[in-house]
């Protein structure tokens, strides 16, 4: 399967060198998969063709050498392992060259897809004519931000905000594939139960998988009445609700671990709203982990106790970022205090190799529009995320 998802085949497998280097799909790749296949051939013919000595494979990710064990295995190569000792055909070289531009062509890492960015207000707010507003308006692009919202691959979405399904329709992910959802709280920029409500059978949807529904007991409870209202939906958190919705609810407590299909997650505390049990989400997936951290001030002492206890390591870092430098209405990290959250994970090493720190749910208070925050940004070591990026 793997060796047959490749196309373009650039190596030509000569007497002398067998050579692949592959080129990840993303823009800025700096963790994605950096997967080098190379050989050298003896020179001499086997009944298969020219006689390759050596394949190595590099790839600083478990998953990659695993799979190529796998494939490895498959093609009866006697002991496969990183570097493998292939010592008969050229087939076996290609089947390694194919299996390289296969696995970056679809990436076995996670990839995060950004619905929107914005916090509560959206960006440019509605009723407002300030510089950033303006210039948003007159730009555009980038610079429109919708509420603030993710999903993980195909099938799990942190967050089902209000502009889930505009987002959807512009950046080509289909709401309907999504297995796991995951809450971090019940604010209104954060949960739509408009949308939620549609699961309900009078709405008609078919054939989708069962939800997978989770957060904390009190944001739960405040989606359940926030559902009620719609009308339709009794009570989601009583079992023949969710039987009737084809959905299945998972209360959360800080620091809980848990595997939801094949990520593990772990939800920790926030001060952001205690009355609702904010969440912020560690999500893993083979060796790879998100840290998505919207909605947050600070993030509080017994947290970064947490990150180490649970051994964690960010390859993605996706933090609150609502008010921009020197700007400040609280609830929420400005530009200033989320450098000093970067630096911390810095310091505690608490970042991976190659790590993406991106900023998310920004408002104009104090944040310039894209280009310009970027810039600012890129002196801290950071990025601004936009809708619709891909990483
Ligand atoms: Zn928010
Ligand atoms: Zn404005
Ligand atoms: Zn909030």
């Amino acid at each position: 399967m793997w060796a047959g998802e490749a196309d373009n085949l650039e190596t030509r497998a000569g007497n002398k060198k067998v050579e692949a280097k592959s080129k990840a799909p993303h823009a800025k790749p700096a963790y994605g998969p950096k997967v080098t296949a190379t050989g050298s051939a003896l020179g001499g013919k086997t009944p298969e063709g020219l006689a390759v000595r050596t394949v190595s494979i590099t790839s600083g990710y478990r998953v990659i050498r695993e799979k190529f064990r796998e494939v490895a295995s498959r093609h009866s190569i006697a002991r496969p392992s990183r570097r493998v000792e292939l010592g008969s055909s050229l087939q076996r070289a290609e089947i390694f060259i194919r299996l390289t531009h296969a696995l970056n062509k679809h990436p076995v890492f996670m990839k995060i897809t950004f619905l929107g960015t914005a916090a509560a207000t959206s960006y440019p707010l509605a009723f407002c004519r300030c510089k950033f507003c303006n210039t948003a308006r007159e730009r555009g692009g980038k610079d429109f931000r919708k509420r603030s919202s993710v999903i993980v691959n195909d099938d799990l979405l942190i967050d089902m905000g209000p502009d889930i399904m505009s987002a959807s329709f512009l950046y080509g992910k289909s709401i309907a594939d999504i297995r796991y959802h995951l809450q971090t709280h019940s604010h209104s920029d954060h949960f739509d139960s408009q949308v939620f409500t549609t699961r309900s059978p009078e709405y008609r949807g078919v054939n989708t998988p069962r939800l997978q529904v989770y957060a904390s007991t009190k944001t739960l409870a405040r989606m359940a009445e926030m559902v009620k209202n719609d009308g339709y939906v009794n009570n989601f958190l009583e079992a023949t609700e969710q039987a009737r919705m084809n959905l299945e609810v998972f209360p959360v407590k800080p620091f809980d671990s848990f595997k939801i299909g094949s990520y593990d997650a772990t939800a920790f505390p926030t001060d952001h709203d205690t009355a609702v049990e904010s969440l912020l989400w560690a999500i893993t997936e083979n060796d790879f982990t998100l840290f998505y951290g919207t909605d947050t001030d600070i993030i509080p002492e017994e947290t970064w106790k947490g990150f180490h206890e649970k051994n964690l390591k960010f390859n993605v870092v996706v933090l609150d970022h609502t008010y921009g430098p020197d700007a400040d209405s609280g609830g929420h990290l400005n530009a200033n205090r989320f450098v000093q959250q970067i630096q911390r994970m810095k310091v505690e090493e608490l970042l991976a190799d190659h790590s993406r720190i991106l900023a998310t749910h920004l408002s104009h208070e104090g944040n310039p529009p894209h280009a310009e925050l970027s810039e600012y940004a890129a002196k801290f070591g950071y990025e601004i995320a936009y809708d619709g990026l891909v990483i």
